[in-house]
């Protein structure tokens, strides 16, 4: 997946400049590497609170996962809050709650401030599809009242039906607060933001080397950007950058597919409500309406690391299974991308050293949290760290097996939970 991306998002794209590669040397306050949500909001937050801020990003801005993604905004974290209960206890998880709704907010805040034209809408739906998965639902709009003090409603099979025109789901959570953006014009946004601010942007600039000094030394192929502080948001992306980073996540590959324009009577048939979908499976289906009316629908995931053959022809089968309305709609895209998964699916935030920080393992659940852990690293390199060194407390440990063996025991793995999901 390296190369350029045929997506909805690329074609629907806001104007935006192309910015140089990096040259020579310079000297920053910080040095942010990597050009998605993660790194735009860290430079942004930064420059804002006038630090010198460069920001190196190895392709174009919003090349990565951000470009890509499905769009849903949701609160929370992907390994769910039960386990970020057992990690970090009662009250520091209601505190990491908390600021992944802030994340929530921050969006909207700056959507506005920034005027973004990133077609956000509010509301979100979690759905079940077996009897097994609406009782997991109702336990946790259970949990989220009582221990997290967030209500969302819960929605028998019919009340589904009435918002989705689909047999397959028994029932729902939905969440008003949580919603869906067009994600590479949001990214975009940001980028344009924080040049507006004084963010320094190089782009199809890899960073090929940190060298962990006081100040910190980041290589690119063409030049070096000196700081004292460095901030890595590299993502699955971050190849051989750093290794210890690297143990830690598994690039996962997962699918889209937007079909051609339905026209805004078609879509809202299918859809009523203008929110964002997605199920209970382990190996997850989720979509959403686009500003012009088609049905952008993700699924499947590949653990190999490969582009499975014919990633249309799978997701579009996929489709169909929720939407058998839609045998006639032609597919205008399909595109892929990878998320940077954790053993706990947990987020991964830290230092490698006292200047050196990074945020990974968004697992998947990145479009909100994103924005908020730039916020919580610009915080740290400001001397408040309280925030991020909640995160920093969570046990991550490398993926089994060492770089030849961890794939095929993840594919192993995998195959056991889509066997759940079968029962
Ligand atoms: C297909 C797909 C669907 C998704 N759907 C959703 C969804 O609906 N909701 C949700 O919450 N999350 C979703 N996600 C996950 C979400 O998109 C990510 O968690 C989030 O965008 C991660 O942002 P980021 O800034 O950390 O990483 P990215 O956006 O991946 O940015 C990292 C950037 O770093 C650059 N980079 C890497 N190494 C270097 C280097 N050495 N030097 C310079 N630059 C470098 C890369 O080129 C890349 O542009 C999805 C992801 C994918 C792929």
């Amino acid at each position: 997946m390296t190369e350029a991306v045929h997506s909805y998002y690329a074609a629907t794209a806001n104007p935006a400049p192309a910015f140089p590669a990096l040259t020579g040397e310079i000297v920053a306050d910080v040095c942010v590497v990597g050009g998605g949500i993660a790194g735009c909001s860290t430079a942004l937050h930064l420059a804002e609170k006038g630090y010198r801020v460069v920001l190196l990003e190895g392709e174009r801005i919003g090349w990565g996962a951000s470009g890509r993604s499905g769009g849903q905004a949701i609160v929370g974290f992907a390994s769910g809050q039960d386990k970020i209960v057992h990690a970090a206890g009662k009250e520091n998880a209601r505190r990491m709650w908390d600021i992944s709704i802030e994340g929530l907010d921050l969006i909207a805040d700056r959507v506005a401030r920034h005027h973004i034209d990133c077609d956000l809408h509010w509301g979100q739906m979690h759905a079940a599809i077996k009897p097994r998965q609406r009782d997991d639902l109702l336990a946790e709009q259970a949990s989220l009242a009582k221990d997290f003090d967030y209500p969302v409603d819960f929605l028998e099979r019919n009340a589904v039906r009435e918002i989705l025109s689909t047999e397959r789901y028994c029932a729902a959570l939905y969440d008003k607060r949580s919603g869906h953006l067009h994600p590479l014009n949001y990214t975009l946004g940001l980028a344009a933001a924080a040049t507006a601010a004084g963010v320094q942007i190089f782009e199809h600039s890899k960073a090929t080397h940190v060298d962990r000094n006081d100040p910190a030394t980041v290589s690119t192929a063409t030049g070096k950007v000196k700081a004292r502080f460095v901030a890595l948001c590299c993502n699955a992306y971050i190849g051989g950058l750093e290794p210890t980073l690297r143990n830690r996540i598994m690039p996962v590959g997962t699918y889209i597919v937007a079909t051609e324009p339905l026209g805004e009577e078609r879509i809202a048939s299918l859809i009523r409500r203008n929110v964002a979908v997605s199920d209970a499976n382990f190996v997850l289906d989720y979509f959403r309406r686009s500003a012009d009316h088609r049905l952008i629908f993700g699924g499947r995931v590949s653990y190999s690391g490969l582009d499975p053959f014919n990633t249309q022809r799978a997701t579009r089968k996929r489709m169909l299974a929720v939407f058998p309305q839609l045998t006639d709609a032609r597919i205008d895209f399909a595109w892929g991308g990878y998320v940077d998964i954790t053993l706990s699916r947990a987020p991964d935030f830290g230092r490698l050293a006292s200047n050196i920080f990074y945020l990974q393992g968004f697992s998947g659940h990145g479009i909100a949290l994103t924005g908020i852990a730039g916020k919580l690293v610009a915080e740290a390199i400001c001397g408040q760290a309280e925030r991020f060194d909640l995160f920093t407390r969570l046990d991550h440990r490398n993926f089994p097996g060492g770089p030849l063996l961890r794939t095929p025991s993840l594919v192993l793995a995998m195959l056991w939970y889509r066997m759940r999901d079968w029962l």
